[in-house]
């Protein structure tokens, strides 16, 4: 029997725990596609593929030149474009598409959260007088912070903030998590942090900083993802597994 072929859309901790668990399936060929952002990646238990399709059309075009049977998108919940891309092209080619996408954080007691709906929501609810914020957001979006210079950052991400901030007063460190708590909570008082700035990303490899800041009693402006869509969706590696057999075996059985 041909193997069936997954095309895993990563960049994320779940992506390549996925991977891990189907990458010694000899019914599957499975590919992790990655943005190619990130300057060394971290190994993956699967063939990569590396660097954007080139809009829907080009992610349609390579599930056809490939004949991916199934396209995973296990990208991270704000990497809004690649997952409405992904989405667009399940649409255009008849691909079953799979969403993976872990939950968000839940807030617990002693929590002084600000909910906002996007980054530029953030700056805004930072406030006039200066604060030391810690920007823990990535680096793709920081430079958003500029236009809130009374502030002092520090800014952590993977890979270097470039071109820097225009702001003033700005601390850069470069970090990949995961993060324990105990780290944070150092990180945030040698910093003498007062507020966090943070994505409602979910997961375990950067909760650390949202428990440090239950424990200093210091609050965060917290972004919330976009409402849900429609389709095959999952917050587990477990359930994706399960799912992805699922949408195969009913693939096989139709006989395309
Ligand atoms: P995005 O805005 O949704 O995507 C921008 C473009 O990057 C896409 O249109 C696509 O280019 C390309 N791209 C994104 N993910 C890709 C993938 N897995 N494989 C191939 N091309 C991809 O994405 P983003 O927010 O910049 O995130 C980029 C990557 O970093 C994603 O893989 C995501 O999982 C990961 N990540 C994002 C965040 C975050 O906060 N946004 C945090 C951690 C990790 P084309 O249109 O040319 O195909």
């Amino acid at each position: 029997m041909d193997k069936q072929r997954i095309l895993i859309l990563g960049g994320t901790a779940e992506a390549r725990d996925l991977a891990g668990r189907l990458a010694d399936r000899s019914d599957l060929a499975v590919t992790l596609s990655l943005a190619g952002r990130t300057l060394d990646p971290a190994p993956q238990p699967v063939p990569v593929r590396a660097g954007g399709f080139g809009g829907v059309e080009g992610l349609a075009a390579y599930l056809g030149e490939h004949t991916i049977d199934l396209l995973i998108d296990a990208t991270h919940p704000f990497a809004k474009q690649i997952s409405a891309n992904a989405r667009a092209a399940s649409e255009a080619t008849g691909t079953a598409l799979l969403r993976l996408e872990r939950l968000g954080w839940d807030e617990a007691d002693g929590d002084r959260w600000t909910r906002v709906d996007s980054v530029a929501e953030a700056v805004t609810a930072l406030g006039d007088d200066p604060r030391r914020v810690f920007l823990a957001i990535g680096r793709q979006e920081a430079k958003a912070f500029d236009a809130a210079p009374q502030h002092h950052y520090l800014v952590r991400s993977v890979d270097p903030v470039d071109p820097p901030l225009a702001a003033p007063d700005v601390d850069y460190l470069l970090a990949r998590g995961p993060f324990s708590v105990e780290a944070e909570v150092e990180l945030l008082r040698a910093h003498r942090i007062d507020v966090i700035v943070s994505k409602n990303s979910g997961g375990e490899a950067t909760e650390g900083k949202i428990v440090a800041a239950r424990i200093l009693g210091l609050p965060i402006v917290l972004i919330e993802r976009a409402a849900t869509v429609d389709g095959h969706r999952t917050d587990t590696v477990e359930d994706a597994v399960r799912l992805a057999d699922h949408l195969l075996a009913s693939f096989r059985k139709r006989g395309v």
